[in-house]
């Protein structure tokens, strides 16, 4: 269990996350213009009449937003409401010119209701982190304050873009329910699961970077082994997964040092600053009320049916925690392992192919990209791993890996001239790794005479090292190998070496 440590005692974490993704579809929410308002499009060139509420103007629900809610809720392992609608929660800001958000409350029925998504917990093991709902509901647009010196502008492009909020649930009469997140790390884990869901879906660019992503961190504390939930505070708008986590352990402990000190934690939302990784008050929590929730009477109740339903069921991939199951059952691989591979779609597609064809080579496959592939960041195409997209490895492929793998397990190199063949192809070496072992002329020695007879000579060559040996210093096997390894080039087979020294030796 991750916990902290005060002065009166350790704390656990518990930890709620809303998290914002932005619906990938041609248009908005409630209108037809253009949701795709990158930073290079010219500020209010993509604004209907109903993103800035003309007046007499009417939303209409854009229906290919429902269904990437459905299919996300799909991928949540979540109910999907037969029955939605949507309401107005009154909110007075520049930002949004209606001077509502039209939005899900909690007492109406969200497009996505109770579900689950899996991730690695603290131990290792895999852990089901409960959904309480998704809903649909509009962006806002953006306020530029720093563009002239006594005036402000707003750039409506974003205004009305769907958004899908996701909310962990918390299950209040529950205490000891192990379905919540707890841990910073646990945090960064669940968001990248649910960026990659809705990427494998195509259901959201899920980018925090480039604000397709963002989340609203609730964190209480509580004394480990405590029948109760305490009050949480709520840091809102995180985009960046290192702030994200540098805030729950900011709050954690400034809630612990309250507590300790005899004090209170109030309810409040709070700001995050990224220069000194602190929170400070923003506002105390506002409730329901002010937002004055009312159903929307220029909409029609949403109604979903089963065969809509079934029919999205139908053109779903293969998600991140099933890729994991297969990885572990079909390939033995530790559910460490198969969380590595799984980080991101690209990552699993590179895997899978290395493996297509040479699935009993899977386990060696996965260590050297995890313990090779990964270490060398060169090889990966830097600058869209970046925005988290990792097209591919561009320089060793997914076959190079598999021969090489292959390569090694069927004695042809040893590990030594694997790794110096991987590296020479990190560095652009031209051809497949067997071109390049005969091309350097890398070849393991496997002839068990000729082993032999360099060993008889190392062993000649050290008598004293012998004796020593003999009389109980085996730390000195070592030595010998490094040697006869020397005198072959580092071509022998490390093994062999090690079986007929032993005998020797004896
Ligand atoms: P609101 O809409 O007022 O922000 P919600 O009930 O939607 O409140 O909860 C927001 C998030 O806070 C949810 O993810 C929920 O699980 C989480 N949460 C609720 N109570 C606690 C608590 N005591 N500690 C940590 N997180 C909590
Ligand atoms: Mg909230």
């Amino acid at each position: 269990m991750f916990t902290i440590k005060g002065k009166t005692g350790d704390w656990e974490l518990v930890i709620g996350l809303e998290t914002h993704i932005e619906v990938l579809s041609n248009s908005k929410l409630f209108s037809g213009a253009s949701a795709d308002y990158n930073p290079s499009v010219a500020p209010n060139t993509q604004v209907s009449m109903v993103d800035v509420a003309m007046p007499g103007m009417l939303p209409v629900l854009n229906t290919y937003c429902v269904e990437q809610a459905i299919k996300m809720g799909l991928g949540l392992n979540a109910e999907i409401s037969r029955h939605s609608s949507f309401a107005r929660k009154q909110y007075f800001y520049p930002d949004l010119p209606q001077g509502y958000q039209i939005s899900q409350p909690a007492d109406v029925p969200p497009v996505v209701g109770r579900g689950w998504v899996e991730i690695m917990g603290d131990d290792g093991q895999p852990k089901k982190i409960l959904i309480e709902r998704a809903h649909l509901e509009q962006d806002a647009g953006k306020l530029k304050h720093d563009v002239h010196p006594t005036k402000s502008f707003a750039d409506y492009n974003r205004t009305g873009v769907a958004l899908l909020e996701i909310v962990t649930y918390l299950n209040t009469k529950d205490p000891d329910s192990n379905s919540y997140i707890s841990s910073p790390d646990a945090a960064e884990r669940y968001l990248r699961e649910i960026r990659e869901i809705a990427r494998a879906l195509g259901v959201s660019k899920a980018n925090m970077e480039e604000g397709s992503m963002r989340a609203d961190v609730n964190v209480s504390v509580r004394r480990v082994g405590e029948k109760t939930f305490r009050t949480r505070t709520e840091t809102k708008n995180m985009v960046s997964f290192k702030f994200i986590k540098s805030a729950i352990e900011y709050e954690a402990r400034r809630q612990i040092e309250i507590y300790e000190n005899g004090g209170t934690v109030s309810q409040d939302t709070m700001r995050y600053h990224q220069d000194d990784g602190t929170t400070s008050v923003m506002r105390s929590k506002e409730d329901a009320l002010d937002y004055r929730y009312f159903p929307d009477p220029d909409l029609l109740p949403l109604e979903i049916s089963d065969e809509q339903i079934e029919r999205i069921r139908r053109t779903m991939p293969e998600l991140p925690s099933a890729t994991r199951a297969r990885y572990t059952a079909d390939f033995g691989l530790s559910e460490y392992d198969a969380a590595r591979l799984t980080e991101n779609t690209d990552i699993s597609r590179w895997f899978d192919t290395a493996v297509a064809g040479n699935a009993k080579r899977a386990k060696s496959i996965a260590n050297w990209m995890i313990s090779e592939l990964f270490a060398h960041p060169e090889n990966w195409d830097v600058k869209n791993e970046k925005s988290g997209i990792i097209d591919g490895m561009r320089i060793i492929t997914p076959s190079d890996l598999s021969e090489l793998v292959e390569m090694l397990s069927d004695n042809t190199i040893n590990g030594k001239q694997a790794k110096e063949i991987f590296i020479k192809m990190l560095d652009g070496e031209s051809g497949t790794p067997r071109e390049i072992a005969d091309k350097f002329g890398m070849k393991q020695m496997t002839d068990t005479g000729a082993i032999a007879a360099i060993i008889d000579e190392v062993i000649a060559a050290n008598p004293s090292q012998v004796e020593q040996y003999k009389s109980g210093k085996v730390g000195l096997l070592g030595f010998f190998v490094g040697n006869v390894m020397k005198k072959t080039g580092g071509t022998a087979n490390p093994a062999v070496v090690n079986e007929i020294l032993r005998k020797k030796l004896a």
